[in-house]
């Protein structure tokens, strides 16, 4: 087996997407809608394990991080105080001949990279989208779709601190749909308008505040960024596909006193896959000031006079469908395998996605050499004394040819197939393939689950 090429493509993730259930265009029957997309049985799961790895690691694991899961639809007061209203725009330059639309810092030449045309005026165009409530459709009644989830966290802050008793410092984690109104959305999900993300604020003493031999909020900045960083890689993702950027003074948001992302060398160049960002006292203050309500924490131990201060805010913020996208492209394998009965004729090449078990759809698949009716009770048999562990997603197939179901597991990146034959009817065993090496070796049902335990970890 050698690996025959790692050049990915998105063409290739597209189409490989689509053909296995992935992701889907939005609403293909009817022409699509413009970068939207639907993701399939194998999508669903693929997100739901990026989901959960990141809330086991930032929620669950910890006992100073605990979640919230606020409205979409917020009061239109909560964008004027975080300063979206005014402020979240993008510079928008239209093109007099074709009227196709680009951001303005995205055109070098001053021409229109479509056809060539001479561009209107830039003027700014805000990012959040809007929506009417109730019958009229009015300024009165304008909300918008939210452009982040944080800003549920922060005009939380108080609720959660008296639910919780926590101390400082603490955290609010939340995952959720956030809509951006891009002038430009694209590479497939790496930016949509309809987007999911995953953000936690991480609320710490101000630097006024603190005892001795506490954390500063640099210190936390850069535990957050290492913890992170290393989330990657423990989820199977390539060192050299990684990097960190540290923002420039004159990019960081007006918020931010520092921000560090991480990037993924994507076929298209580094882009972002998440920011870490030390936001200071600026978000609650601002909706203390805008709601009338004193978001602050009351530190009897401060060593500062003032012992009622808003805290400092560190903030992971990463996107659910970037993520997932990054998770394909790095687990995208093309290889020259032999002719055995591994699943690949000889001098064939096979696609598979060697995902981390963790983030795989699918764990383990469940493969009787044909479909029989002696072979049917065993196997369903075996099926259900591995979905009884409540430990893995397994499926069961019986359709189409073995070569053909072991392409298809690889192409979803499963790490096992187990199969069983008509041998495992007298010995009671079965066969596990491991999807990385191809290796298949002969265990008792009996130990089953077990083995699989320990392989997939
Ligand atoms: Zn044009």
């Amino acid at each position: 087996m050698t690996e025959a090429s790692s050049a990915v493509t998105m063409d290739k993730i597209v189409s490989l997407c689509k053909r296995r259930g992935f992701v889907f265009p939005g609403s293909e029957i009817y022409g699509g809608l413009a970068n939207a997309w639907d993701y399939g049985p194998m999508g669903v799961e693929l997100k739901r394990n990026v989901k959960e790895a990141w809330w086991r690691e930032v929620v669950r694991t910890r006992d100073d991080v605990v979640g919230l899961d606020a409205a979409i639809l917020m009061n239109p007061s909560v964008w004027e105080a975080s300063g979206h209203l005014s402020g979240f725009t993008d510079p928008l330059v239209e093109c007099k001949e074709c009227k196709h639309r680009f951001r303005s810092d995205h055109v070098e030449s001053g021409k229109c990279p479509d056809c060539g045309g001479e561009l209107g005026e830039s003027r700014q165009f805000n990012l959040m989208l809007k929506t009417f409530l109730g019958a009229v459709e009015d300024t009165a009644s304008t909300v918008f779709m939210r452009p982040e989830t944080a800003q549920g966290m922060f005009v939380n802050f108080l609720n959660i601190q008296t639910a919780t008793r926590k101390k400082l410092p603490f955290g609010i984690a939340q995952i959720g749909k956030s809509f951006r109104n891009e002038i430009t959305p694209g590479n497939f999900i790496f930016r949509t308008r309809e987007f999911e993300q995953m953000e936690m604020e991480f609320f710490a003493k101000p630097p006024e505040h603190l005892q001795p031999g506490e954390r500063n909020d640099d210190e936390w900045h850069e535990y957050w960024v290492n913890l992170r960083f290393e989330w990657y890689l423990r989820h199977g993702i390539r060192k050299e596909n990684l990097r960190l950027r540290v923002h420039e003074t004159a990019e960081l948001a007006h918020y931010a006193k520092a921000t560090t992302d991480i990037e993924y060398l994507f076929p298209w160049g580094w882009g972002e896959m998440e920011g870490i960002a030390n936001r200071t006292d600026f978000d609650l203050k601002k909706h203390s000031e805008h709601s009338g309500t004193r978001l602050t924490y009351f530190d009897e131990q401060s060593p500062a006079e003032e012992k009622h201060y808003h805290p400092y805010v560190i903030e992971p913020a990463v996107g659910v469908d970037r993520l997932a996208l990054m998770f394909l492209l790095d687990a995208y394998t093309e290889e020259e395998v032999g002719g055995d009965s591994a699943g690949a004729g000889k001098g064939e090449t096979r696609v598979v996605l060697k995902f981390h078990p963790s983030i795989a759809p699918v764990q383990v698949a469940l493969l009787p050499l044909s479909r029989n009716e002696k072979l049917t009770p065993l196997s369903r048999e075996v099926y259900a004394s591995l979905i009884a562990t409540g430990r893995w997603n397994v499926e069961y197939d019986d359709a189409q040819s073995i070569g053909r179901r072991y392409r298809r597991f690889d192409e979803v990146g499963t790490p096992f197939c187990v199969t069983v034959d008509f041998d495992s009817l007298e010995d009671n065993q079965v066969t596990i393939r491991d999807r990385d090496t191809l290796v298949q070796d002969r265990v008792a049902i009996a130990d089953l689950a077990s083995i699989l335990g320990e392989r997939l970890g």
